[in-house]
């Protein structure tokens, strides 16, 4: 058996609970009595697969949302976004007692010693955002810029008091330029950067930082996590060269 870190690690759960937690964001909630080796909480990645139609499967890289060791239990948030793709379409259809196999996970991000952080996250974006955030220490400061596409899509997050929480509400894929352009550098100058987008639009944030002299991948954490046209095993590859993920 390898160990829980490793991404090697693989879980065949079951679905338990499907929870519509707003028009589109689709939580559902997976056990299986192995998870009792995995050793992390709530934010970091995990494979999941999904049967091609066509016979063999494909893998999608999810947050985890939520681990409930006593139960066993494990949230993933799904955006259920059009059009579909393997992962989106399986949510949208799953019911409890459905199979869903993992992998992972991998090590969550650990900001410790950060005291400033500027984070800007689109909506498939906001499971990690979300966990992020509550694991912060109480006295961490800066802002956080978060992207959805209707009012009806803003969640209650915990987050530090000291972090001011900007809901932009705008269906266009690029809504976080804006938004961080009306935001003066010198409030994230010294920040540790974390961003979570469009491939384009992430592109897009690592320029304007670096045109304001940001230009050291160094406390910096910018990841394109969809990438329009493209279904995630076709941009995968070129996600690794693009982005800070390791
Ligand atoms: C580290 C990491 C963590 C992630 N965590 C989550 C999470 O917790 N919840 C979550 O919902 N997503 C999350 N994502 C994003 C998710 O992996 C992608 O959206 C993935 O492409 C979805 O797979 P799919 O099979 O549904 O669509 P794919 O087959 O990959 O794509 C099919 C079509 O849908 C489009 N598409 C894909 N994603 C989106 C999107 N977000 N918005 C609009 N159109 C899209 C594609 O451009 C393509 O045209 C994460 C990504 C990364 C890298």
């Amino acid at each position: 058996m390898s160990h829980p870190t490793d991404r090697q690690y693989h879980f065949d759960t079951q679905v338990v609970r499907i929870t519509q937690l707003t028009p589109r964001m689709r939580r559902i909630t997976v056990n299986c009595p192995e998870l009792a080796v995995f050793h992390v909480e709530n934010g970091p990645n995990i494979k999941l697969y999904f049967a091609l139609p066509g016979g063999g499967r494909t893998s999608r890289t999810y947050t985890v949302r939520h681990f409930r060791r006593d139960a066993l239990e494990l949230d993933v948030d799904f955006l259920l976004h059009e059009p579909d793709g393997a992962a989106s379409h399986w949510a949208r259809h799953a019911q409890p007692g459905d199979t869903l196999a993992i992998m992972g996970p991998r090590a969550p991000l650990d900001l410790a010693g950060e005291q400033q952080l500027l984070l800007l996250a689109d909506l498939c974006a906001l499971p990690a955002a979300s966990a992020l955030l509550e694991s912060l220490p109480a006295d961490t400061c800066g802002h956080a810029l978060l992207a959805v596409p209707a009012e009806d899509e803003i969640i209650a997050l915990q987050h530090p008091a000291g972090i001011a929480v900007q809901w932009v509400v705008n269906p266009a894929v690029d809504a976080l330029l804006p938004a961080l352009a009306a935001l003066p550098a010198s409030q994230w100058q010294d920040a540790y950067l974390w961003a979570a987008a469009e491939s384009g639009v992430v592109k897009a944030i690592r320029a304007h930082f670096i045109a304001a002299g940001r230009s050291s991948r160094a406390r910096t954490r910018l990841v394109g996590y969809w990438k329009q046209g493209l279904a995630e095993h076709e941009y995968h590859d070129l996600r690794h060269v693009e982005m800070d993920e390791t």
